[in-house]
């Protein structure tokens, strides 16, 4: 039926026996710029038209597809990966839209490296990350202004790629330096050659297990309270640390416990435990081996049949790798689904919102990072990929 002709549809009235017909505009499913009308689009057609749609733009769109993305939606990614990895491989396409399948610092990260003709379109502007929301750049600001109040401290800031764009404009301009949970002790390294303590965004757990694992002790670690005067320390427990870690966390990662360790060792006889970094440092220590997305998806296609793994990350990814590896049983370290909430909000009625706009010659939910806080990102950035 085409758009704009009406249908009878039956509406039962409160009191009377026989229900009233009423005629309404009918509304086609997933035509033009209003998100709300995809809604309305049936799951047995959203495949066809998304695949439809990338056939129309050819090589004018990539998709980019994060690991933790839900199965109906990174089936159409042209590349997989961390976050890092995707902006780096969309910048090296030609490829005037690059649509990020993430969350919004990753879709940030991607406008900052992206060529000048490109344009980034993160298909729900709700898919935002709880750990990166946990710094805010007032938050931030004010935590440096009482550092350098207490003078003499020399302090290096260095922030995690899950942090806002404005957070790593930060960082760049204070002399700081980006990391991913893949090279962090490499850039805790560079730090420490340039200052004798770091502050570490937003992530205090991959601050401590990186820290940690390099040598330093946990009492020379503290964790700077943005909602507390001098983040809830005294000067001199201040001037004493060397770590000076942001109280922020995954909400994926930190539901991972050490006890969950102890029962996976115990069902599973033989099992290896693999964590991401962002674990508590209690559950790293339980470990056989901790690691980026990328490190556990490498150890697990790496490792023999028949091999036994328990992940501690983000259950997409686990449930994929069981599904590729087939011959070795891979299982999540948590019996209870753990599930990023904020990226699994992209659904494929978004992609094909998305898509269907581009067709129509719209750009919808664009990612335009300003021109000042790219510089300092970008310092940010090029010091740890120096280091590379
Ligand atoms: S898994 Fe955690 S850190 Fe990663 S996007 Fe989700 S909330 Fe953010």
């Amino acid at each position: 039926m085409p758009t704009g002709s009406l249908v009878e549809i039956a509406r039962t009235p409160t009191t009377a026996a026989q229900p009233e017909t009423i005629r309404v505009p009918e509304i086609e499913p997933g035509v033009g710029c209003n998100f709300d009308s995809y809604l309305l689009v049936p799951d047995t057609s959203l495949d066809t038209r998304i695949r439809a749609a990338l056939d129309r733009l050819g090589s004018s769109v990539v998709i980019l597809g994060h690991h933790y993305q839900r199965d109906e939606v990174i089936q159409f990614a042209h590349f997989r990966g961390d976050s890092l990895k995707l902006a780096q491989q969309a910048a090296r396409t030609e490829a005037r839209f690059i649509v990020f399948c993430g969350v919004h610092f990753m879709a940030e990260s991607a406008d900052i490296l992206r060529q000048p003709h490109q344009q980034v379109i993160l298909p729900d502007l709700n898919a935002g990350c709880s750990m990166a929301d946990m710094a805010t750049i007032d938050q931030v600001e004010a935590c440096w202004d009482q550092l350098e109040a207490l003078g003499g401290l020399n302090v290096v800031p260095v922030t995690y790629m899950n942090s806002s764009a404005a957070i790593k404009g930060f960082t760049g301009r204070q002399g700081g330096s980006v990391c991913t949970s893949s090279n962090a002790a490499a850039v805790l390294r560079w730090a420490f050659e340039r200052g004798e303590r770091v502050l570490f965004l937003p992530d205090e757990h991959l601050g401590r297990n990186t820290a940690y694992r390099m040598g330093i002790p946990l009492e020379q670690m503290i964790v700077w309270d943005p909602y507390q005067n001098l983040g809830g320390h005294s000067p001199g427990a201040i001037r004493q640390s060397r770590m000076i870690l942001w109280k922020g966390y995954c909400s994926v990662h930190q539901r991972f416990l050490p006890e969950h360790v102890d029962r996976v060792r115990r069902q599973h006889p033989g099992i290896r435990v693999i964590v991401h970094p962002e674990c508590r440092w209690e559950v790293v220590q339980k470990a056989d081996r901790v690691g980026s997305t990328e490190q556990i998806a490498k150890t697990v296609s790496a490792a023999e049949a028949g091999t036994q793994w328990a992940v501690g990350t983000e259950i997409h990814l686990v449930n994929r790798l069981g599904k590729e590896f087939p011959d070795r049983t891979v299982i999540s370290l948590d019996p209870n689904v753990c599930v990023c909430t904020t990226m699994f909000r992209i659904a494929p009625q978004h992609l094909l919102w998305a898509l269907e706009n581009l067709g129509q010659g719209r750009v919808v939910n664009r990612i335009l990072v300003d021109e000042e806080t790219k510089g300092g990102a970008r310092l940010a950035l090029e010091r740890m990929l120096s280091l590379q």
